[in-house]
């Protein structure tokens, strides 16, 4: 393991257009790094006001990626935290809104002293003390610091300053990362390197000069546009990376160090070049690419009319999970998205679930397709479909359980009918007050907390733990009143947070796999070691 005086910090940046893998390009240099033997961390910057991702609509921004801290940060958190390996916490992730609020509470507090606070310098110092304190926290000798959109916002300019700080006061210590879109215009059919030498312009007006261009697009880059790329952005030729669509994120990292852009940037950084051992990463990556048999999974909830892109983007920790999973077991998951209003609209159509070897209820919030959700496990549950529900999927577990097999067939969430005479999923009275009085931003029940598993069970089984930590993202809980006569029927309450009582996961007796947990188990899956409860999932779905 190398051992760094000083910390080195890497700046990756957006040109031309966001959307294009900037956060898995940062994900993959961390991956890279950490073979090399360096300790590396990664942080977050999204340039908006709001103070984190927890109020912001999923289906527009993608998913709200939750840290053990309980922080709601961006889902890019999450592509670090699968590549790096690694718990990332609060200090990792950044808004403007996050920033401002800290330097406003700070010039309230007098902390600067009667000083007039100003844009520049104290807003950029308080991103470069987050950047700091985050190295800090992980005595990270590489710090990877991925500027969300692009380099062009207005929004960004306190970040690229803080960027531009930090290089004025030690400049061997920082290098930059540009990550660019090539066009290929279809009636050109070759790659154009304009609105990269545009973006370059744009990052050099901030003081900021790239040390790497890493060139997404759909093909390859060629050696005549390195060359332009060189001459027209000041980078070095070698220094251009080709970086074209790949069929699994996970071969980035592969591709990037084929073309060692772990030393280049270490060169940039005066630093000696070293070794790279990505043999882990490498049978990982083939064994993806053997998972041939397919497993299909349906996964079940509202929305999921939009179009796949967007909803990708909502839910991929539950997908990678997914994945992770299924690759461990030598299989190809096949996901399908259904819309819970078909089955509102038509309750008959459950029954094209028999196609699935599995069933998925993802978390949600809201009243919409509810009523169909609770159709859909209403049919696996009796038809044997393993089943896996992640918060509201254990939520309307229960309560389809309470109505069809307790035969109380009020039972509801108060998030569907607040005045239910069978309030199976309940709010407490702090989260009452929170919703009364509008207090939506960060007063969920939010991070890790330790639940207490039961013997015998599948979930101990996949586990094998007394006593596991998950994390959470709601706001309502499964009511302890119709806990005793629910688990005497069947629908046991196989774990418990220890402190509160509060139940934490539910698994049907007799069913080859009926589990659902109030926490989401699908932010601590890692590509090379998946998650237990999805783990077992895909085991009984191939059975
Ligand atoms: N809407 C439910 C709640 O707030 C479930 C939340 C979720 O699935 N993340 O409790």
């Amino acid at each position: 393991m190398s051992k760094l005086k000083k910390r080195k910090f890497i700046f990756v940046v957006g040109g031309v257009l966001s959307g294009v893998g900037k956060g898995v390009t940062t994900a993959s240099l961390g991956a890279i790094f950490k073979a090399k033997g360096f300790s590396v961390t990664a942080l977050k910057i999204d340039p908006y006001v709001n103070v984190d991702a927890g109020t912001m609509n999923p289906i527009e921004h993608g998913e709200v990626f939750v840290t053990d801290d309980g922080d709601e940060t961006d889902q890019d958190m999450g592509n670090y935290e699968r590549f790096l390996d690694t718990d990332l916490y609060s200090n990792n992730y950044m808004t403007t809104g996050r920033i401002y609020l800290s330097v406003i509470e700070n010039e309230r507090a007098m902390k600067y002293k009667g000083k007039c606070v100003e844009v520049v310098p104290h807003v950029p110092e308080e991103v470069i003390r987050r950047i700091e304190a985050a190295a800090k926290e992980k005595d990270a000798n590489i710090t990877l610091i991925e500027v969300g959109g692009t380099l062009g916002e207005y929004q960004n300019l306190i970040f690229l300053e803080a960027a531009r700080m930090m290089k004025m006061r030690n400049p061997e210590n920082i290098a930059v990362v540009m990550v660019s879109y090539l066009p290929v215009p279809s009636h050109l059919g070759e790659m154009k390197t304009k609105p990269t030498q545009y973006a370059s312009r744009t990052l050099n007006t901030a003081g900021l000069q790239a040390d790497i261009i890493v060139a997404r697009g759909s093909m390859e880059l060629d050696k005549p546009r390195s060359e332009k790329l060189a001459v027209f952005c000041g980078v070095r030729r070698e220094n251009c990376i080709s970086a074209p669509d790949v069929a699994s994120i996970y071969e980035l990292p592969l591709k990037m160090e084929a073309q060692d852009i772990g030393n280049k940037l270490l060169k940039a950084l005066k630093m000696k070049s070293v070794k790279t051992d990505l043999t882990k990463w490498k049978a990982f990556v083939s064994k993806i690419e053997n998972s041939k048999k397919e497993v299909k999974i349906a996964v079940i909830g509202k929305y999921f009319g939009t179009g796949k892109f967007t909803l990708s983007d909502s839910y991929i920790s539950v997908i990678e999970a997914i994945k992770h999973a299924s690759w461990f077991s030598n299989v190809k998951p096949v996901l399908t998205w259904v819309d819970s209003e078909e089955y509102e609209k038509d309750k008959n159509k459950v029954k094209d679930l028999k196609n699935f070897d599995g069933v998925i209820v993802p978390g949600g919030f809201g009243t919409r397709g509810v009523e169909g959700i609770i159709n859909a496990i209403e049919f696996v549950r009796e038809n044997k479909i393993p089943y896996l529900g992640l918060c509201y999927g254990m939520q309307l577990a229960s309560i389809e359980f309470v109505r069809h097999v307790l035969g109380k067939t009020k039972a509801n969430t108060v998030e569907m009918d607040p005045k239910t005479t069978e309030p199976v999923i309940h709010i407490n009275p702090n989260q009452e007050s929170n919703v009364k009085n509008h207090r939506y931003g960060g007063t969920m029940r939010l991070g890790a907390y330790d639940c207490a598993l039961r013997y015998d069970t599948k979930t101990y089984e996949a586990y094998k733990q007394d006593v596991i930590s998950e994390r959470h993202r709601h706001r309502y809980e499964f009511n302890n009143d119709y806990r005793e006569e629910m688990d005497n029927a069947g629908l046991q309450v196989v774990g418990v947070n220890p402190e509160s009582g509060l139940v934490e996961i539910v698994e049907l007796k007799g069913h080859p796999f009926f589990v659902g947990t109030q926490f989401h188990p699908e932010f601590k899956s890692r590509p090379m070691n998946p998650h237990p409860l999805f783990r077992e999932f895909v085991k009984a779905c191939i059975k």
